[in-house]
């Protein structure tokens, strides 16, 4: 294939990947589910990045969300409820040139994947998480999740869900070492391009919490956000995610946000009278559990030994 280059001149590329090379089976999702939105998104951000299918795997739990590997050309594994994080994190550490993306969702992160949703943002490997939170658990039909709003009706609590919602952003912002943690909705295109293209680019766990229509069992949760964009707070920052024109002009409530800003994040979380889009944070210094584990591997077989004998010698008498 030929590739144009702004100077005109032809670069020939051994291999370019269209959209097509990225999708798999067809996707069997609701109509006007949010899924869609963020599968053909992903598309289009491995597309531009131009990541090879055969180095790049999506890996997932269980969930409405989690059929996206079966959506994607590349390399797969939809593992068990609650352990798309364990996973993801054995393939990175056994195949770190391996680019790894996490779909999951609120019930599968949240509540049985709690433990692993922890530790994976500890150990801070190199891959992207996208959760799709929809307040429900909608592969099941409709049961409370941990981010149900309290009051809302679901087939456990058919007189509302009796508990306030566990605050994702808050809870992944408190965890020692995390390094990127961003919020968006899916049916604003741009802003959910430029977050998923921001948290590839970011170096180690992007955590990206997409707030996700389920028409069928959660409109509740979605719906008055559509309706009245007033109640998203759009964050914005030269370190940002981008925000083009046409995005600040759908959000009248905007603010400017420095991610390197941990305390000013966790107070922007912490509001709930405004939902924020953007990114909340970001650490490019935070240790990436890849480099912390290499270290010393490139030894010779030499080093290695004089370095055994010199802690031995320690315990000597
Ligand atoms: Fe999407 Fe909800 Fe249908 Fe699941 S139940 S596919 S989340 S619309």
């Amino acid at each position: 294939m030929f590739g144009l280059k702004a100077d005109w001149s032809l670069d020939v590329f051994e291999r370019y990947f269209t959209l097509g090379d990225y999708a798999g089976g067809e996707a069997r999702w609701c109509p006007g589910c949010g899924d869609f939105a963020v599968l053909n998104t992903v598309h289009r951000v491995l597309r531009d990045a131009q990541l090879p299918p055969e180095k790049t795997v999506a890996v997932s739990g269980i969930g409405c969300s989690s059929r996206l590997p079966h959506y994607m050309g590349t390399y797969g594994f939809h593992g068990l409820h609650g352990r798309a994080l364990p996973l993801a994190n054995g393939v990175k550490a056994r195949r770190p040139d391996l680019d790894v993306w996490v779909a999951t969702g609120d019930g599968d992160c949240f509540s049985i994947g709690a433990g692993p949703w922890i530790h994976s943002i500890r150990y801070n490997m190199d891959m992207v998480v996208l959760v799709f939170d929809n307040a429900i658990y909608g592969l099941t039909k409709k049961q409370t999740s941990p981010t149900s709003p309290t009051g809302m009706t679901t087939n456990t609590h058919p007189h509302g869900a009796p508990l306030p919602a566990l605050n994702p952003l808050t809870v992944t912002l408190g965890i020692s070492n995390v390094s990127f943690v961003a919020q968006v909705v899916d049916w604003n295109p741009p802003m959910l391009y430029e977050t998923i293209r921001a948290a590839h680019r970011h170096r180690g766990t992007s955590f990206v919490r997409i707030i996700q229509r389920c028409p069928v069992f959660s409109d509740s949760f979605c719906k008055p956000l559509q309706e009245d964009a007033s109640r998203i707070l759009l964050l914005h920052h030269e370190d940002g995610i981008p925000v083009d024109d046409s995005v600040r002009r759908l959000f009248e409530n905007q603010r400017e946000h420095d991610p390197a800003d941990w305390l000013g994040a966790m107070e922007i979380a912490r509001d709930s009278s405004r939902v924020p889009m953007g990114l909340l944070y970001r650490n490019p210094d935070a240790v990436v559990y890849e480099d912390a584990s290499a270290r010393g591997l490139d030894k010779t077989n030499a080093e290695k030994l004089a370095a055994i004998e010199s802690a031995l010698d320690r315990f000597s008498i």
